[in-house]
Parts: C-alpha cells; structure tokens; sequence
C-alpha cells in the first residue's frame, strides 16, 4: 500500500465526552497517562474491545498494543474469561468472607509457581507493592529499602521518590504530598551500577530491609538489565541480611508463568503481582515463602487487609485467564510471534537505516528514537527523542494502531493478535516510520 499522509482521527464524540470529564475529575481523567498530554490529540473514550481491537467512542476501531496497560494477554472480551465472571457475578458480588474461589486461584498459581509457597491477594499492584515493602521491613527489622530511577512500583510514599544526582542519593520525592520524611527511608540507585549498591549496603550497614526491582524495568522505557546484574543483587541482598524484591505487576505471567523470576533462574524472596493475574479485574498478590508469609496478620504481627481483597468476580477473572496461559504452549506462541514481528520491524529500519530502536523481551516492546544498542538505565532515554514519539504515535493512530500515549510506556502483543493484524500493524508502523524520517 502507498504510503502518504493520513488524515487525523475523528475525535468528536471523544472531545465531548472528554470536556464533560474534565468537569469531574482532575485533567479530566482517573489515571494521569490517560490524558494524552504527551503525545497529540485528546484522549480516546473507548466504548470496547474484542479480541486484539478497540472501538472509540467516534467509531474508530484500532489494534491495541496497550492492552490495559498489560492485563490483556488473551485479549479484549476472552469467552472463557466473560463466560465465568458472568457465571460468578450472578451469585453476589462481594461477601467480605472467604470463598472457594480464592482457594481455587491460589492453587493455580502455586502449583505452577516454584518461586512461591504463600500468597495473598489484594486489589491492584500498588497495595501489592506497598504490602510487600512493609513485609519486608516487619521481617528483617529495618526501614530502608533499595529502588532504582526508573523502575515504577505504584503510588505509595515511600516509592514516589526520584534520585538526584551521585551514586547514592536519598530519595527527593516525586510527587506533592510525600513527606520527606518518608522519602528519606528510600534510597534512589542508578540501573545497572554495582557500585552503586555496594557503597549503598557499606554506609547504611544493617540498615537496609530489601532492595526492589521490577523483574524487567518496563514503565520508563524497556530497560533490559543483563542477568548477571540480577543475580549480584541476589547475592548482596543475601549477604547483607536484606531481602530481594520482584515486582512483577508487568512480568508476572507476561514473561511466562513463572514470570521474571523463571526467566532468570533467581529465587527472589518476595514477588509482587497486578495486571495479568487478575484477567482484566482489579487483583494484586504478594507472595514469598511460608516463613516469610507467617509474619503477616493476622497470625503475625505485619498487618494488611481489604474489604474486597479477593473479590470473588474478580478472582473468577483470573482463574479463567490463568487456567488459559498455563496451557502447554501458550508462552512459546506468543513469545514466538512477538519475535517474528519485532524481527520483521528491525530488518526494515535497518534497511531504511533509521534512527530507532525497538527493544522486546518476550511479548513486551518498547520503541526507542535512539542510536544506542543497549539502555539499561534511565539516565541512558534522550528525552529529546520524545518529540519523534508523539509523531509516530499520532501516525499510527491515523492508521488504526493504539499504543500508549506516552514514549515511555511498553507496548504489549497479546494471544488475540493474529498474522492478519500483525501484518496490518507492521505495514502500519513502516509507513508511520517513514513519515517520520
Ligand atoms: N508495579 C509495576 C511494575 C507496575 O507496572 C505498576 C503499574 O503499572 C504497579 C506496580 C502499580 O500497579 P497498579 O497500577 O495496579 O496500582
């Protein structure tokens, strides 16, 4: 197909159902990515999904490489997942109470999972991580803990901190509202810099409770870390008596079933899930051994809870997406034709010698408007390059292809893409990149 210019979307129904928002929620939205300010255009009221599509509010319809931000592994509006939820959606909705159901999903991760022998479930991945963090500061006694600029972990205080410049800096928060107080429990280290963390564990000796880490930093960019990294952090944790976080709200079940943790073999003492897991519902976990595990409430003394923690639609959600990925085969087709597709991207701009790079791990990508062959830190993202991001995403919105509306976000491939609409998308991003340059 020629390539040319394409003309923009229509927005009509979208900007009006955007201006009524802005009247209720602050920017007009109920997560701040959503508002499109990064890229061009106002944001898309999306009215649904089926299969690897979206349909706006204006008719629009796109292949989606968001997929709720990761949830949708199987795809919009999977029968198997509809067919269940609305099984168990017809009995209540929420007891407050224990359910089979809940049984029913922790089995099916456990049994699967060599990496976990407890877990517990809670709403979305920041409580996961929240709850992990204080785990891991009940058990070992201490309060500081490790993060790296770049890696995303939810919105609690104490993990909205951003480094500042050095190698070992106290956290500056982030955001308004977090005091510093709490921020200073943080120490920011640069990705990939093992310096960083020895001279962190010399100056704050027996202090430190846990370092965390995404299992693939995947919310500021796709920074691939090399194993061997991961496994220094294994064993300085260890070495130090702290304990080593994997969240793994993006990972987890993304990367197979086992996540990040199976993917490089390393046994990491607490593992946080979101996303996948609960199928397209609100479902975090926590999960570690069972000593770890005692410590929480109410058999130990580190408390944590939710009304609608284990919510039983939410969990039937969950069981039906799990019960779907834990097929034989299912990682190594998907991962298989997320391969073929970024494959087929770079030989074309390797042929076009165009200056970006997209980086893939599984079936997770990331487009880079880069030189560079590796960035494994966030200090290594030219900012600058954002600009050729807003372009080809409003290109290839113009040609029926959603990603996030933000350079710094992944892209995620589904089970739900077909060859057809892989086809479709490649031809899509080839016109798109050639527009660009
Ligand atoms: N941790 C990671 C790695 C994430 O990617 C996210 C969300 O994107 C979170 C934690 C927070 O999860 P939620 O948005 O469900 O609170």
């Amino acid at each position: 197909a020629p390539a040319g210019k394409k003309n923009d979307i229509s927005r009509e129904k979208s900007a009006v159902l955007y201006e009524k928002a802005k009247q209720f929620f602050p920017g007009g939205v109920n997560s701040p990515v959503r508002a499109f300010k990064s890229v061009y255009g106002t944001p898309l009221f999306i009215e649904r999904g089926d299969g690897c599509f979206l349909w706006d509010a204006d008719g629009n319809q796109f292949i989606d490489f968001c997929c709720s931000w990761g949830p949708l592994i199987l795809g919009h509006n999977h029968p198997k997942i509809r067919e269940r939820v609305t099984k168990t959606l017809e009995k209540g909705l929420s007891f407050g109470a224990p359910t089979a159901l809940e049984n029913e999903l922790a089995e099916l991760i456990l049994k699967n999972n060599k990496y976990l022998e407890k877990i517990r479930f809670v709403s979305s991945g920041t409580e996961a991580v929240m709850s992990a963090i204080r785990l891991a500061r009940g058990y070992t006694g201490r309060d500081k803990i490790i993060k790296f600029e770049g890696c995303y972990h939810g919105h609690s205080d104490s993990l909205l901190v951003k480094a500042g410049s050095g190698l070992v800096t106290f956290g500056e928060t982030s955001s308004a509202g977090v005091p510093k107080a709490f921020a200073a429990e943080t120490i920011v280290l640069p990705l990939d810099n093992r310096d960083a963390v020895e001279s962190a564990f010399s100056q704050f000796s027996g202090q430190i409770a846990a370092i965390i880490i995404e299992g693939i930093p995947a919310n500021n960019g796709l920074l691939i870390q090399e194993p061997a990294y991961v496994q220094f952090l294994r064993d300085i944790t260890k070495q130090h008596g702290a304990l080593l976080i994997f969240d793994e709200v993006i990972t987890g079940f993304r990367l197979g079933f086992e996540g990040a943790a199976a993917h490089y073999g390393i046994q990491p003492d607490i593992i946080t899930y979101g996303k996948i897991i609960g199928g397209g519902m609100p479902v975090g976990a926590y999960g570690a051994s069972a000593e770890l595990m005692a410590c929480i409430s109410p058999d130990g003394a580190v408390y944590q809870a939710g009304t609608l923690s284990g919510n039983p639609v939410a969990m039937a959600a969950g069981i039906a997406q799990l019960t779907e990925l834990k097929g034989s085969g299912f990682y190594k087709a998907l991962n298989a034709k997320a391969s073929e597709f970024v494959e087929a991207i770079r030989r074309y701009i390797a042929a076009k010698n165009y200056k970006v790079k997209l980086f893939h791990v599984g079936s997770i990508f990331w487009f880079a408007f880069t030189d560079q062959e590796h960035i494994r830190t966030a200090s290594a993202i030219d900012h600058g390059s954002m600009e050729h991001y807003k372009v080809f995403h409003r290109e290839l919105l113009n040609r029926g292809i959603y990603l996030g509306p933000s350079g710094y976000e992944v892209g995620f491939i589904s089970a739900a893409h077909s060859k057809i609409e892989l086809e479709k998308a490649k031809r899509a991003i080839f016109e798109s990149l050639d527009e660009l340059f």
